[in-house]
């Protein structure tokens, strides 16, 4: 056996086999990685979040012991793992007589808690090493925004460009003059020009899912353990990337908030899993669409939008997260308490929007950014349901939901249950914005245009209900426009017809 002194923990979303710890090789190192039910049980999650997660932890492991690395590897199913980070740090910890012990920066607040705490009551010297990932510190936002009572992405976003020198020309101006080309990123999908094909290679995880299944984690969606599509390591990772600059990224720009019910990835990335688990820096991801925006591949509307979600909203909710946790996860500004409809677990509601969004969830663990927020987010806060409930849904369901960036997404963006920290206002809409956006309306049981017959559609009474019910805290809010003046121009009586339809509706969301 090795006389081992530093034992050096990697998590689950820190697959990165750039990061500077595997640049030596040292015979005195030894890497652990560990599949444990602590990490599967936290939350009920989608079956492919948990063999996408394990089988990149299994290929990290294989390619540093091919590197000549040595790795300690817990499966899900061995004998001797005790399913919990400390109860198996201390076991690998005695076993290799371990004189030290590291870990990387966690990005989740549990994980990070559960690690210092760990790390202080060990006998042994401790160091937590940076992650190398992020763009920005845990407290760069906070120092931005510090003594402000609402925090613009916007104006995170701008102070990032000019940092780090991303599409700025040489006067230290935008690119094309703007900052911002959202303008141009509203246009909904006529269904031309084509979808891009799926070009992601397929891997047979098959006996993989069968040790999960056998060690009892209990999962829900689609395994598609035979036919895996999620890249496995960073060399899968960076050919998506290549495929997505080169076919999706021409046209991402324009249809960015476009949905259809005969296309679910449209022209996205769906990069945010190699992200997330760090197959990927952000930073080659922005300078590789940066590039091909220079080279003249793409157009800057579409470079700028993607640059804008990667070196923007990601490491902005990621500062809203760390300066706000752990109370941010229990806010709940408007009191909202009703369970999620049973059809969040089955995609089965007559609502055809949420049908397919809820659906794609479901099928693929991923739903485009549109659907997260304009049809299952927009649904939930018109109908009240209780946000904890949702953002446990949401960090469960998506191959991408690590919590720093999905509460902040959901409890703040989606269901302003921070009050508008976040989002500068509710991200809701009637039935009319779903339908300038998609094709979701046309074959639908229910009636866009109608507001409160029996089969109007629900979004219109819930939405009109939500204004007129939350008006103390949301009338004085100036992005919210023509709302109340147009409530205040409805006869009481349609107003009350609404109030009554909405009602309704939420006694009945399971038969919806
Ligand atoms: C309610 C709700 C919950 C969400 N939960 C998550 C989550 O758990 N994990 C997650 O990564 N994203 C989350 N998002 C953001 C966004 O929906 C996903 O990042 C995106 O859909 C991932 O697919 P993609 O890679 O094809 O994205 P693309 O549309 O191709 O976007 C490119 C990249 O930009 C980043 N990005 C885009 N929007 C955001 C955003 N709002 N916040 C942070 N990063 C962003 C992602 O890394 C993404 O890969 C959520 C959004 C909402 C409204
Ligand atoms: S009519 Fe309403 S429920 Fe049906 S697809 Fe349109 S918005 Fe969704």
């Amino acid at each position: 056996m090795h006389q081992t002194t530093t034992l050096r923990l990697i998590l689950g979303d820190q697959l990165n086999p750039e990061h500077s710890w595997f640049r030596h090789r040292h015979d005195d190192v030894l890497y652990v990685m560990m599949e444990v039910r602590q990490e599967t049980d936290y939350v009920l999650h989608h079956a492919q979040k948990i063999i996408a997660i394990f089988a990149g932890m299994r290929e990290l492991a294989r390619q540093l012991r091919a590197q000549g690395h040595r790795v300690h590897y817990l499966k899900i199913g061995d004998a001797r793992n005790r399913q919990s980070l400390p109860a198996n740090l201390d076991d690998a910890i005695e076993q290799f007589g371990a004189s030290e012990f590291e870990y990387q920066m966690p990005d989740e607040w549990r994980l990070d808690e559960q690690l210092a705490r760990y790390a202080r009551n060990l006998p042994i010297p401790s160091r937590m090493a940076d992650s190398e990932h992020f763009y920005t510190r845990h407290d760069e936002a906070a120092e931005l925004f510090e003594g402000r009572k609402q925090w613009l992405m916007e104006h995170f976003y701008r102070t990032m460009r000019v940092k780090h020198g991303v599409l700025m020309d040489a006067a230290g101006k935008p690119e094309g003059g703007k900052w911002n080309y959202d303008h141009d990123n509203r246009k909904s999908w006529p269904g031309t020009p084509a979808e891009p094909e799926d070009t992601r290679p397929c891997h047979n995880h098959s006996a993989l899912w069968q040790e999960i299944e056998a060690c009892g984690a209990r999962s829900f969606g689609e395994p598609h353990a035979a036919q895996f599509r999620w890249p496995q390591n960073r060399q899968e990772a960076l050919q998506q990337l290549d495929g997505f600059i080169e076919h999706a990224l021409p046209h991402f720009g324009e249809f960015q908030d476009a949905m259809s019910s005969r296309a679910s990835r449209l022209f996205h990335s769906l990069l945010s899993f190699a992200l997330n688990t760090k197959m990927l820096n952000p930073r080659e991801v922005v300078a590789a669409v940066e590039q091909a925006w220079r080279k003249g591949r793409v157009p800057l509307a579409s470079a700028e939008g993607y640059i804008r979600q990667v070196l923007g909203w990601r490491e902005y909710v990621r500062g809203v997260y760390w300066s706000q946790m752990p109370a941010y996860g229990q806010q709940n500004v408007f009191g909202h308490a009703l369970p999620l409809p049973q059809w969040f677990w089955t995609g089965q509601t007559g609502m055809r929007c949420l049908a397919s969004a809820i659906g794609d969830s479901l099928q693929h663990a991923h739903a485009h950014h549109i659907h997260r927020l304009m049809v299952i987010g927009n649904f939930a806060l018109l109908a009240g349901l209780d946000p904890q409930q949702v953002h446990e849904w949401y960090l469960g369901v998506y191959i991408d939901a690590f919590e720093w960036v999905e509460l902040p997404n959901t409890l703040g963006m989606s269901q302003f249950a921070d009050g508008g920290m976040l989002a500068t206002k509710p991200y809701v809409s009637s039935a009319a914005y779903i339908d300038r956006m998609s094709d979701y309306c046309k074959g639908c049981r229910y009636d866009r245009k109608d507001r409160t017959g029996e089969s109007a559609c629900p979004f219109n009474a819930l939405y009109w209900d939500f204004f007129a019910g939350n008006e103390a805290k949301l009338a004085g809010n100036p992005r919210i426009g023509m709302v109340y003046p147009q409530l205040r121009k409805m006869a009481p009586s349609d107003v009350q017809a609404l109030r009554t339809r909405a009602d309704a509706l939420r006694g009945r969301l399971d038969e919806l």
